[in-house]
This record gives C-alpha cells, structure tokens and sequence, in this order.
C-alpha cells in the first residue's frame, strides 16, 4: 500500500498562539504549566487535523517552543559551560537562556537553516565536550500522541547534520571528530521511543543535499551503521535541494527508508529508484513544502505513478517536499484574498489534502478523487490563463533590454570625478543607513492609519513633522549625507510590494523566522511593475528641507524576490529582472526629482546563494544582471549606494565589485573588521562605508573604538574610499543611544580627517 506521509507540521498555531504563550512565559505573565498546555494543545490541534487530512504517517517531535536544532542540542545535554548547567535533564529556563542570553550568559549564535528564511541556534562544542541525555522530548511527545490514539513517526535532527551545523569553539576541533560521542546518546534516544513503542523515526540529514567532504561521507556511513543496531527502522529525510553526486552514499546507508525532494530537484527520480536497494521504502516530496501554491495534482499524479511503476507501491510514500515549517498554516483564515487568488494558493493544511488525495488516486484509482483532481486541474488551468499573471508590457519592456542597460555609462574611476565624494563631501563623509527609531507613536499611527481611524491627510501630515524632526536631528548631529529616516515603511519589503502591481498580501500568512519572530512574506503571483512612483514623495520632501544631500532610499530586487513568496510558474531570475525595471523606473524618477544619491539595499543577496557551489555562478550572474538593471539608468553625477547587512564576501566578492555601486555600506564592526579581508585582498575598487557601530545592541560604542576601527580600515582601503556609517538601520534602537552614538560617530570621523592628509 502507497502510504501518505508529512515530515513536519508549523508548530507556530494558526493565530500565532505559541507566539502569545511563549512571550506571556517570557514577560512572567503565565507560568510553565500554562504554557506546557498551550503547548499540547497546539501539538493536539495539529496532530488531529493532520488525520483529518488523510495522512497516515504523522510526525511528533516537530514541535519546537524555539527551534528544532537547540532541542536537539537539548536532548544531547549539550549546553554551553556559560549557561552553569550541571549536567542531568535540561529544563525549559536554561532552554530559552540558551536561545535568548541572559544578564550573564550571551545567547548562542543564530544562523540561517540552509537557503530558507528560517534561522537556527547553532550548536557550539569544545575540546572536552559531553554529551548525555538532557530531555525527554522525544519520547515525551510520542507517548502523548499515542495516548490521543495517533502512532506518529517521532523527527529527529541527524547526527552528521547536527555536528556539521554546529561551530567549534576550540581552536582546531572539527566537530565531526565527536561523532563518536554523540552516536551513544542518539542510540539511547532510539532505544528508548522503541520502549514507547516507535516503529519508525524520520531523521533529517539535509546535509546529503549539499557539497559532502570525504570526511563527512564516512562519518554517514558510521553514523547509520551504528544507528541500524537499535532496530529501530529509520526514514532518512533530505531536502531542499538534489542528492547529485551524494545518491549512491545515501541509498547505501542501512535505514529502511529515504525521503528525496522531487519539487527543487524533479530529474533525481529515476536515478535515486534505481540506486535504492530491493528493501527501501521511498518517500517522495512531490507537494512544495517551501511556497504557497496550489499543486498541479494531475502533474504530481504522474510522478507518483512513475515512482510506484519502478520500486511498487508498498514501497512508495508520498509526502511534502520538506517540513512544512516554511509554509503557513491554513488558506481557510484568508478572508481578504480574492477567490481567484485564493484557488490559486494552498497552505499546510491544504498541502496535506493534495498529499492525501494523490495516494487516494493511487491506492483506489483516479476516480475516487474526480472531483479534487478537476478542481486541481481547472486551478492550474486558470492561473496560467489569467490575464492577472501577464502583463503585455512588462514582456515587451524585458525583451527590449539592450547590454547597455545593466552597466553604468562610465566606469567608477570616471564617475568619481563628478559625483557628491569629490565634488562636495569632506574626506570619511558620514551618513546612516537609512532608517531611524520606528517609535511607539510611529507603530501607532501607522497602525491607526492601517484600520481607518487616521486619514490620509492626518497621517501624511504627521510622517512629514518625523520626518522634519529626523532631518533637524542629523544636521543638529553633524551628518554629511542625511536620510529621510523611512517612518512611512512597516517593512523594506513589505512597503514595496504594495505599492507594485503583480503582489497579494495574506492576512495570516505567517512562517517562523526565529524562536517567537515570524514573518509574512508577501506573494508575487504575476509579472510585477510600478504603476506609479514609491518613494520620490518622501525624498523629494527630506531634500526640501534641507541644503545636505539626502539619500534615496530603496530595496533592491534580490532582496524583493528572496523575501516573499515567488511565482513557480517561471525562473526566478525572470520575476527578478521585472522587480529590478520597476526599481529602476524609481531610481530614474529619483534623479528626476533631483535627489543625488540613491541607496539600492540588498541585505539579501547572498543569502540567495544555491546550496551548491556549482550553481553559484549562475545565480551570482543573475542577481548582479538585476541589480545593476535597477541601479545603471542614471547619470555618472548620480552616486548610487548599495547596503549589505553581514560581512562574509571571501567566496563572492568578485560579484560585490560588479554591482559596481559607487558605495557599499557594510556591517563589520562586531567583528573588529577582519571581515574586511575580502575588500583587500582583491582591492576592491569602488567606496566602502565600514560599520562601526554594532547597531544590534543598544550600547554606546567611543569616539575612541570607531576611530580605532576607522584607523584599522584606513590602513588597507585607501582612506579617501572610506565612508563611517553604522552597520545597518536604526529602526529597532531608541533615540537616546541613536544620539549618543551618532555624536561619537561623527566627532571620529573628524578626528579621522584632521590626521588624513586627504590623498
Ligand atoms: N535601509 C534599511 C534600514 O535602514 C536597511 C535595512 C537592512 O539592511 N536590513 O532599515
Ligand atoms: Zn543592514
């Protein structure tokens, strides 16, 4: 029998119930009892209506009250020595402790999980590290779905995956090195959910889908041999990319199962049944668990068939590609999107009846299924014809691009000549990164405005007096290059979407970030354009007010596609390019209203790197193309900006140049600017602003350290290349430690001028 199966379920709650629970624990407002069953309830919730949905594999142990990696950094007893704990089970404060930091003990690090918006607690291991059983997670939750009458597949995070996540904190330790210590605990793990009567558990080594070392092969290959002596039948789940080179190490490991990811990586099929030994199960991903769309049924349909045609049916599972972590819960909360719209979309719960339907169709023919196979397909039908989706003029405007289009008319060294730094800045000009303190009263108002209550007028009216405010405040501080301060945007992205045309917006559309931060990435459905300017009102206004040059302010296009849900209907770089014209019709109408220097962020730009190397250079191709579409309609006297929210360019810093923006803006401060390693090495040539104040902390860096960063990153970039900015916007700090830091920030950067001869 060809069985319906689900890697992961959004623990998050429809209504963002843990979010609630977990922040009122947090503030002390409810206890832990109160928040273990607001916990139960959700997983209770979630497990039901998973049956409901027609799945026969349901998982547990996917819940998580902050992120799946630190359970499973929980469950080894692997906390950090900073957080004091002594050994024996791991209790929810040192939990939360570990994720969030406390007075004493700074937080773990947090990174981004894979190429997903999603951010994980990275493990962190010594020399002497330990590892034994810290909780009964597992287990716990197992029992507690088997007492509701539901026999799930408990989730773990693999061994390989785990160690290769984790960070060594102990100059020369690999982290694969303790592989050996952590198998005994992952065997006590699964001795003991095989106590509580687990048949089967699903572990994740999404690492399979990446580039392997030799050394992380073996270590698989270890991993699972030891893993196979508890008897407990495993299903190896990877996703989010192709198993490639990596298919024959995978289907040689000695687990019951293998779970691959058919919607990122369609062609491994064939490949991947044929290395499949007589006795594995396979599990196939063929319901996008990353996006929003509805499937294609009859399509997904024909791929379960060729599955089942090459291993049997008794050996087919079907499933979502990955854990639906990444997609929101319910489509049926969505009350304000158009039927059309809506017809169009499926979310986790939707997901999980496509899934469930195509094992119908499978076990019990096409026609059990009649009527959800012609709603599918009269979706698919419509969506494709929709004349919402294409729009004649974008198609004729892209097809009309010309070489010229994507470069600049003259080369830096010529632009330099005439723009704001020689013409009109002092050496180590000043400027911020755009936004300023979203105060109380900002949110409020916005928010007025958002239900009605505030006016149009009313509430323009008073982002003009912030505005004005924040203008008088940056020249009162000194600033060369002033910023309007962007007290009109919720969001970088957000803002932008909704004012393009081919973007819908969800109600509820919430996924995970971090621990209790989720965000709602808006949906580009059709070809996306710019009926009318953005934000020229707002520029145009903040130049009017004062004789310093004001920055435009923009997001650029890799930063628009990679946070919202795209289309699947097209290649990306193709929806990218459309958002990078409609920039570039503001960046143009931003010149036109005389504004000088205009700044394109893209804090996104690397994070949309493939997962594997070997795809980099296609994606660095475009995403540069798209970039420099937005950024090169302007004349050589307009100094375009560009702003990047991290500091590892080593592996990419060849594409960074050839953004060739006038000024890039980078965050190095946390990292006393080593990280500027990469910009000299490869000298790089165009002007670079290097953060010197870590804006993520509301401590008030010296004159003395950012003069010292600044003399640090004077002595490798030419110091009249240098801008002194922080490192990213100021709209989470208060204004109190804005000032502070801003007057230190700019006394360095005059300390620095009087001691450079200006060369
Ligand atoms: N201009 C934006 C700001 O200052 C940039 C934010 C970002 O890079 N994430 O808020
Ligand atoms: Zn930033």
């Amino acid at each position: 029998m060809t069985r319906s199966a689900n890697l992961g379920f959004p623990r998050i709650g429809a209504r963002r119930e843990l979010k609630k629970a977990t922040e009122a624990y947090w503030k002390g407002e409810i206890d832990a009892t109160a928040l273990d069953a607001a916990a139960a309830e959700l997983r209770e919730r979630h497990w039901t209506l998973q049956k409901e949905a027609g799945i026969d594999i349901i998982p547990s142990n996917d819940f998580s009250f902050y992120d799946q990696v630190l359970d499973m950094t929980a469950a080894l007893g692997a906390v950090p020595p900073r957080f004091g704990h002594d050994g024996g089970s791991v209790g929810l404060d040192i939990y939360f402790a570990m994720a969030r930091g406390t007075k004493d003990a700074p937080a773990m690090e947090m990174t981004k999980w894979f190429d997903t918006n999603y951010h994980y607690i990275v493990p962190e291991f010594h020399e002497d590290q330990r590892f034994a059983l810290g909780t009964s997670k597992a287990v716990d939750e197992f029992k507690a779905a088997k007492a509701l009458g539901m026999h799930t597949r408990p989730v773990l995070l693999g061994p390989v995956t785990y160690l290769a996540l984790g960070k060594a904190k102990d100059p020369g330790l690999d982290p694969l090195s303790l592989l050996g210590r952590v198998l005994p605990v992952y065997c006590d793990l699964l001795g003991r959910l095989k106590d509580a009567g687990a048949d089967w558990v699903q572990m994740d080594e999404p690492v399979l889908a990446l580039d392997l070392s030799d050394a992380q092969r073996s270590a698989l290959g270890a991993a699972y041999d030891a893993l196979a002596d508890t008897g407990v039948d495993i299903m190896l789940a990877t996703y989010f990319e192709a198993l490639r080179e990596n298919v024959g190490v995978a289907a040689g490991l000695p687990v019951a199962g293998l779970h691959i990811d058919l919607v990122r990586a369609p062609d491994q099929l064939d490949d991947v049944c044929q290395a499949l030994g007589p006795d594995k199960t396979l599990s196939i991903g063929v319901i996008d668990g990353r996006n929003i769309w509805r499937a294609d049924l009859s399509a997904c349909l024909a791929v379960v068939e060729r599955a089942v045609a090459a291993l049997g049916a008794d050996r087919v599972q079907v499933a979502p590609s990955c854990s639906l972590l990444h997609t929101p819960v319910d489509l049926d909360g969505e009350t304000r999107l158009d039927d059309e719209l809506r017809s169009w979309m499926a979310f986790s719960k939707q997901k999980l009846v496509e899934v469930a339907t195509l094992v119908t169709a499978i076990e019990k023919g096409k026609n059990a299924v009649a009527e959800a196979f012609a709603a599918s397909d009269a979706a698919a039908d419509a969506r494709r014809k929709s004349p919402r989706i294409h729009n004649k003029a974008v198609a004729e405007r892209l097809s009309g691009l010309a070489k010229d289009d994507f470069t600049r008319n003259s080369a830096f060294a010529e632009r330099r000549k005439v723009q704001p730094t020689a013409m009109q800045l002092p050496p180590f000009p000043t400027t911020t990164i755009g936004s300023f303190p979203q105060t109380p009263e900002i949110r409020k108002a916005r928010a007025a405005f958002r239900r009605g209550d505030m006016d149009t007028d009313a509430y323009e009216t008073f982002l003009e007096q912030e505005t004005t405010k924040t203008i008088r405040r940056q020249e009162a501080l000194g600033l060369d290059v002033l910023v309007h301060g962007e007290f009109e945007r919720n969001d970088m992205v957000e803002y932008f979407g909704e004012l393009l045309e081919g973007y819908a917006f969800t109600q509820h559309g919430w996924v995970q970030s971090y621990g209790s931060r989720y965000v709602k990435p808006p949906v580009i459905f059709g070809d996306v354009s710019r009926p009318a300017p953005m934000t020229v009102r707002w520029a145009r206004f903040a130049q009017s007010l004062t004789e310093r040059p004001v920055k435009g302010m923009l997001t650029g296009p890799v930063t628009i596609l990679q946070w919202s849900f795209v289309r699947d209907d097209q290649p990306r770089s193709e929806t990218c390019k459309q958002i990078g014209l409609a920039i570039r019709d503001e960046v143009q109408d931003l010149e036109k209203a005389g504004i000088r220097m205009i700044q394109i962020d893209e804090p996104a730009f690397r994070e949309g790197l493939p997962l594997r190397q070997s795809d980099w250079d296609a994606y660095l191709s475009w995403a540069v193309d798209c970039f420099q579409l937005a950024a090169s309609g302007v004349s050589d006297t307009t100094q375009i900006h560009t702003h990047m929210c991290y500091s590892e360019f080593n592996d990419i810093i060849d594409s960074i140049a050839a953004l060739d923006a006038d000024v890039i803006s980078i965050e190095t401060s946390r990292s006393d600017m080593e990280l500027l390693d990469a910009f000299v090495d490869f000298k790089y040539p165009n002007e670079i602003g290097p953060g010197v104040w870590d804006i993520h902390s509301p401590r008030v860096p010296s004159t003395q350290e950012m003069q010292a960063l600044l003399k640090k990153a004077a002595a490798v970039i030419p110091p009249r290349h240098i801008w002194v900015n922080p490192d990213c916007g100021l709209k989470t700090r208060g204004w109190p430690e804005v000032e502070a830091s801003l007057t230190h920030m700019v006394t360095a950067a005059k300390a620095m001028r009087t001691a450079d001869s200006g060369t």
